[in-house]
């Protein structure tokens, strides 16, 4: 899934052009790479059927030094414990970019959760949480939604914590309201896929928003409300790819129903009749302005990236570009906005989800939204300076940035 080089590799191949900028001394750039800690934990499941099944789960705490390790959970049926070490370490760079006092954490039960019932998928998550509590808590590990995981997993993860911990709802963001979850949470990855987009669009490239050609991989919760707020910003989404199939339209498609069509087709657009039908292997080739991953990481090869049409690509997913993608689009003049800072309003929000728990406040839509955006659009300023500044790419501008926060976080904290 993650192409010939792992992703982890990747990671710290951009890690190092980051690192040669700064001219960090080898036992830092070990330091700064190595996990904190890696559990891996086998889950037997009594299946509906009757059968017994043992799975496999992952918790990767990368870096701390920063504040307590926060990061996502996600059922995926084949991720490697590298490719969790790989979305660890990408989550220690992203809150050191926004500049919120994490660091990165990311966990995986490895199943297809398509194939596993609602009450099988509960068992699996409370097991996962029950083997791996001793290290999650509000000042030590954080969980939040990712791919496939939602606020009702969020939910069981704060339940089956508070049995052994009394109940601590700071433990896990993306909580359902009910719960103590935070006003636009869910909303908050694709709100800032929305704003990396337009500063880059309009800001850095100079170009009008008004009916630019926007094409989507995954129309789940970042693609989704990306395309929303994108939509609602007057962009034309033209082409939307999800795992069970892709629509296209180049006068742009209805955004509002295309997402009442994937809530009532268990999430796909695959059938949408307000749009054409085609292959979603050909997503690469479609004609558009913009291109945002949003679904798996790996997407953007070397056989993909010389097919993109787009001339600004802003990652929604983590790590869907690699070092060899990556390569080619710098040399077609293509802007990359990364992922650590381009969907790290999930990251931001959780951050202010813990915020009001802890503090047992609640602010409302407008006031998070408001906050996040200064956040962001703050960290979109420095990446930007950065990248003046070393003449490189906004990936590794905004690495350097992140590294120089963690590398003082570690120094003033000594060994
Ligand atoms: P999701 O499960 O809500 O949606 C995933 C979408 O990707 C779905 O539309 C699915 O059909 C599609 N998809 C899956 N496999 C695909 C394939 N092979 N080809 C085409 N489409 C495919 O997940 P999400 O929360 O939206 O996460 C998407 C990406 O964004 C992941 O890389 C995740 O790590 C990243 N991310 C999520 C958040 C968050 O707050 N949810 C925050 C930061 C980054």
């Amino acid at each position: 899934m993650t192409g010939p080089m792992n992703l982890f590799e990747s990671v710290n191949r951009q890690f190092d052009e980051a690192a040669d900028l700064l001219d960090l001394s080898q036992e830092l750039r070990e330091l700064l790479r190595t996990p904190y800690r890696e559990i891996t934990v086998a889950m037997p499941i009594r299946m509906e059927d009757g059968t017994l099944k043992v799975f496999k789960g992952y918790r990767v705490q990368h870096n701390g030094v920063r504040g307590p390790q926060k990061g996502g959970l996600r059922f995926h049926p084949d991720l490697s414990l590298d490719d969790v070490r790989a979305l660890a370490s990408l989550n220690t760079w992203k809150t050191a970019v926004v500049n919120i006092p994490f660091g990165g954490a990311k966990g995986c039960i490895q199943c297809d959760p398509s194939k596993l019932s609602p009450h099988e998928l509960e068992m699996l998550t409370r097991r996962y949480i029950s083997k791996i509590s001793m290290v999650l808590g509000p000042t030590r590990d954080i969980i939040s939604p990712d791919l496939n995981t939602n606020a009702q997993t969020m939910a069981w993860v704060m339940d089956e914590y508070g049995r052994k911990n009394g109940h601590q709802p700071a433990c896990v963001t993306g909580k359902p309201l009910e719960l103590g979850g935070s006003q636009g949470r869910e909303a908050a990855t694709g709100k800032g896929v929305a704003l990396c987009t337009r500063e880059a669009w309009t800001r850095v490239l100079g170009r009008d928003l008004k009916g630019a050609r926007v094409i989507l991989q995954g129309f789940g919760n970042v693609g989704g409300h990306g395309a929303r707020f994108l939509h609602e910003l007057g962009a034309r989404v033209v082409a939307v790819a999800d795992l069970g199939g892709a629509v296209r339209r180049t006068e742009g498609l209805d955004i509002p129903a295309l997402l009442a069509h994937a809530r009532q087709n268990r999430g796909t657009v695959a059938g949408f009749p307000g749009g054409e039908a085609f292959d979603p292997a050909d997503l690469w080739d479609q004609a558009g302005d913009i291109l945002i991953p949003a679904a798996l990481g790996g997407v953007l090869t070397e056989a993909t990236a010389p097919r993109v049409k787009a001339s600004l690509i802003v990652e929604g997913a983590n790590a869907p570009t690699t070092p060899g993608a990556d390569r080619i689009l710098r040399e077609r003049d293509i802007l990359v906005i990364p992922d650590i800072l381009a969907n790290a309003g999930g990251a931001t929000v959780s951050y202010f989800e813990w915020v009001q728990n802890l503090q047992h406040v609640f602010w409302n839509e407008a006031e998070i939204f408001e906050k996040e955006e200064k956040i962001l659009l703050q960290a979109f300023r420095e990446v930007e300076e950065q990248v003046r500044r070393h003449r490189c790419s906004w990936r590794t501008g905004a690495l350097v940035l992140a590294l120089e926060r963690v590398r003082k976080a570690n120094e003033l904290r000594g060994w």
